[in-house]
C-alpha cells in the first residue's frame, strides 16, 4: 500500500508527506508540477514525480508502478482574487484536472481519496459558526472550482465504491513545528504570510483588505488552523478509509475567529516589531467572517488538535519566514 500525494511539493502538501513519514505510512510518492511548490520542500525518501496530476498517462503509470490504494489529492490553484481575474484557469486546474485524476484513480481501482477542499464553498455563510450541513453557496470561482470537485467524488463513489474523506479547510497557517518545512511560496498573499514578510521586512508594508465588515472591529474573521494539525487530520481520515470507514466531509478549524487587525497586533506582539499597516478597500471575493463549527471531525475521527494557538502559529510562520530570508540570501 502507498500513498499517491498531489501537491505533495507545495505547503501543506509538503506537511502531509512529513505526517505520512513520521507515522510511519510506508511509501509516499508525491505528483507535482512544481508550479508553486518545491521540490527541497520533500525528505529524500521520496518519489517525486515531476507532472501535471491532470495527466492521465502519467498518474496511470504511477499509481500502477507504487501500488497505489490512496490518493491525498492537495495540487491547486488557491489565491481567491485571482480565481475572480482567471476563473476559467481555476476551473481546469482544480475542476477539470481533478475529474482527470479521479477518473484514472476509479479506472486503476485506486480505494480512497482524501481531498482538500475549502470553507469557501459555503461563501457568505448564513450561519457562524458554520456547520457542514449548511447549505453551500461560494460566492467566487475558487470555492465554486472545489465544491464541483467534491460532488464529482460523491458521485463517482456511489457509482464506483471508492471512499473519500473531503476536508473543508479554514484558513491554514504556520509551519512544521521541527521547522523541516513551512509556506515557501514568494508571493503568496494569505494574511499570516504577508504579515510575517511585513514584521521581518522583506516587505514594505501590509494592506488591511476592509475595514467596513459588519465585524466587531470592522474587519475580516478567519479561523486559523496550524498546518501540522491539519495533516494529522489527512493522516486520521486515511486511517479511518483504509479501516473501512465511511465517505465523509468534514470542517478543519478551531471553531475561533480572529480578526485581520487582531492577527496583525499578535504578529508585532510575537516579533516584537512595528510595520506599516494600511487601510485598504475592500477584496473581490471576501466573505466577512468564516469561523468552523469544528466538533464533527472530532467526534467522527478522533482528531485532536495539538497547536490551537494564534501565538504559537504566527511564531513558526516568523521563524520559517527567517529560515527563507536567510536562505534566499545565500
Ligand atoms: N488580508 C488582508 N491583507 C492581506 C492578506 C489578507 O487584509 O495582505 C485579509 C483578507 O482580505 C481576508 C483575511 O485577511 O479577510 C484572510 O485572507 P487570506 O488571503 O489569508 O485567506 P482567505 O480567507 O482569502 O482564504
Amino acid at each position: 500500500m502507498a500513498v499517491l500525494v498531489t501537491g505533495g511539493a507545495g505547503y501543506i502538501g509538503s506537511h502531509m508527506v512529513l505526517a505520512l513519514l513520521d507515522a510511519g505510512h510506508g511509501e509516499v510518492v508525491v505528483i507535482d508540477d512544481l508550479s508553486t511548490g518545491f521540490a527541497w520542500a520533500l525528505p529524500p525518501d521520496v518519489t517525486l514525480v515531476r507532472g501535471d496530476m491532470g495527466d492521465q498517462a502519467l498518474v496511470t503509470e504511477t499509481i500502477r508502478r507504487h501500488g497505489i490504494d490512496a490518493i491525498a489529492h492537495f495540487a491547486a490553484k488557491i489565491v481567491v482574487p485571482d480565481s475572480v481575474s482567471d476563473p476559467l484557469g481555476y476551473y481546469l486546474n482544480n475542476t477539470v484536472k481533478s475529474r482527470a485524476l479521479i477518473e484514472a484513480a476509479v479506472r486503476e481501482g485506486v480505494r480512497h481519496v482524501i481531498f482538500s477542499s475549502t470553507a469557501a464553498v459555503y461563501g457568505e455563510p448564513a450561519q457562524v459558526p458554520v456547520p457542514e450541513d449548511l447549505p453551500t453557496n461560494p460566492i467566487n470561482p475558487y470555492g465554486r472550482s472545489k465544491l464541483m470537485t467534491e460532488w464529482m467524488l460523491a458521485d463517482a463513489a456511489k457509482a464506483h465504491g471508492l471512499t473519500y474523506v473531503a476536508l473543508r479547510y479554514f484558513n491554514v497557517a504556520g509551519a512544521d513545528p521541527r521547522g523541516r518545512s513551512g509556506q515557501s511560496t514568494p508571493n503568496a498573499t494569505h494574511l499570516i504570510k504577508v504579515a510575517t514578510q511585513a514584521a521581518l521586512g522583506t516587505r514594505s508594508h501590509l494592506e488591511v483588505f476592509g475595514t467596513d465588515y459588519p465585524t466587531p472591529d470592522g474587519s475580516c474573521l478567519r479561523d486559523y488552523i496550524q498546518v501540522s494539525d491539519l495533516a494529522d487530520a489527512h493522516l486520521v481520515a486515511l486511517n479511518h478509509l483504509r479501516g473501512g470507514g465511511e465517505s465523509l466531509t468534514l470542517n478543519c478549524g478551531y471553531g475561533r475567529g480572529y480578526s485581520v487587525l487582531e492577527v496583525i497586533q499578535v504578529v508585532k506582539e510575537v516579533s516584537g516589531r512595528d510595520f506599516e499597516v494600511r487601510l485598504s478597500p475592500r477584496r473581490p471575493g471576501d466573505p466577512s467572517q468564516i469561523i468552523a463549527q469544528a466538533d464533527r471531525i472530532r467526534e467522527r475521527l478522533g482528531w485532536r488538535p495539538k497547536h490551537d494557538d494564534l501565538r504559537g502559529i504566527v511564531s513558526q510562520a516568523l521563524a520559517w519566514e527567517d529560515a527563507l530570508a536567510r536562505r534566499n540570501q545565500i
